[in-house]
């Protein structure tokens, strides 16, 4: 089954075509700045990928480019469109509504828009992808898969913020997480790499890229995560604050003048190791700044590593102990430095790090020494192919088929 899974943001749409029985990409790309006079394409795999400049006015225009390009071209990947079966929707919010993920729907429709008061770029960005693919391929089945779902198994003394309780009630208010599709794609192979069920194991994933999460998993079930009403809190992160002194956000407001929609801004894309280092939301080059004596990047780094270190200390705390804690994304994939940081004086708690393996390059692996109780593990994520697989196994509900 051929998956196409689109990630449609307000001026962009990324995708991906999934073969999900041979767990292989067929085609990726993304169209940016889409709804600008600067638009244009990227598509191909690799050293294949082609960058065309391309008038796109909208998200339909993008999706028609896309299918275009898929089956035409020096980088097509099929032959026709029928060739396409379904499409995986990635939906950043799904608030109370979806604990998994749906076949889409006008009922699912109208909940993905109406929960689009809590993240409203993503959702109404969704929307417009959902839209289009309706346009441009009527009858092929769509699936929504969402960031939050996997969430919703948080107690209430983990999602609840200690406000008067009336801001639940009347705004929903309360923690829903994000990151969702990569903390359970990790875990899931964690435990296999483990060779251990899921469900006899305690995990902390952590997501470490621009954007960062952490997440409690305990017997496979998520007790708790770092993001919270929308993905600003927790973890410092590429220019995001995560959790602050809330009475920080007044003080700033008054003091220098600033709407709810400036400082949100501010602690969105100012903050984090651009705001800190001065220098770039990219850890590497804020590594290679500290590196090279600036102290604001410095501090950045050690800022970083110890907002990771907080959480991890934290989550064995709320689970009674971890078996094992999980890496991914750009820094937790490739970042030796940063994962000795974060693990340094972790030795009381049974956590220890192999310095060797940890300067290793590879795929999913240990690289927790020998004599650690607590085994520390990289899993590189790949959240298309969650939505892809989710899309399967929501289209063979009821049959036989089952993916190896
Ligand atoms: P992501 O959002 O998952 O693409 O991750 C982006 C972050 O990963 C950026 O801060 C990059 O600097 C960081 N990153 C990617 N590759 C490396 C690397 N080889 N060493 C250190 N950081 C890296």
């Amino acid at each position: 089954m051929n998956v196409l899974v689109i990630n449609a943001g307000s001026s962009s749409l990324k995708y991906q075509l999934v073969n999900v029985e041979q767990h292989r990409l067929l085609a990726k790309g993304i169209c940016e700045r889409v709804g600008s006079a600067e638009s244009f394409h990227k598509h191909g795999l690799d050293e294949n990928e082609v960058v065309i400049d391309a008038k796109m006015a909208d998200h339909d225009d993008a999706m028609a480019l896309v299918l275009e390009s898929l089956v035409e071209g020096p980088a097509k990947a099929i032959d026709s469109l029928d060739q396409i079966d379904a499409v995986g929707h990635r939906i950043v919010q799904g608030g109370k509504y979806f604990d998994r993920s749906v076949l889409i729907d006008d009922d699912v429709i109208a909940k993905i828009d109406e929960l689009a008061e809590l993240a409203p770029l993503h959702n109404k960005a969704a929307l417009m992808g959902i839209h289009a693919c309706l346009k441009h391929m009527p009858g092929v089945p769509m699936v929504a898969v969402f960031d939050t779902s996997f969430f919703q198994t948080l107690p209430p003394k983990a999602y609840m913020y200690p406000l008067p309780y009336e801001l639940y009630e009347k705004y929903a208010i309360r923690k829903y997480g994000a990151h969702g599709t990569s903390h359970r794609y990790i875990s899931e192979r964690a435990a296999a790499v483990l060779d251990e069920p899921l469900e006899d194991l305690k995990l902390i994933t952590c997501h470490l890229g621009n954007g960062c999460s952490i997440s409690a998993i305990d017997h496979g079930v998520a007790v708790d995560t770092s993001m919270g009403l929308t993905p600003l809190d927790g973890l410092m992160m590429g220019t995001r604050c995560g959790a602050i002194d809330p009475a920080i956000v007044p003080f700033v407001m008054e003091h220098e003048n600033l709407t709810p929609a400036e400082v949100n801004d501010l602690m969105n894309k100012k903050s984090g190791l651009l705001g800190i280092s001065g220098i770039s939301n990219d850890l590497r080059s804020v590594r290679d700044a500290s590196e090279a004596g600036n102290e604001r990047a410095q501090l950045a780094y050690d800022m970083y590593s110890n907002s990771v270190k907080k959480y991890i200390g934290s989550y064995i705390a709320v689970m009674g102990g971890v078996d094992a804690i999980v890496l991914t994304a750009g820094v937790g994939e490739n970042c030796e430095k940063m994962r000795r940081m974060i693990f340094a004086g972790l030795q009381p708690l049974g956590i220890i790090l192999d310095e060797e393996k940890n300067r290793q390059r590879g795929f999913e692996r240990e690289i927790s020494a020998e004599s650690s109780q607590v085994k520390i593990i990289i899993i590189p994520t790949n959240e298309e192919y969650m939505i892809a697989r989710d899309t399967f196994e929501i289209l063979h509900e009821g049959t036989d088929a089952a993916l190896a």
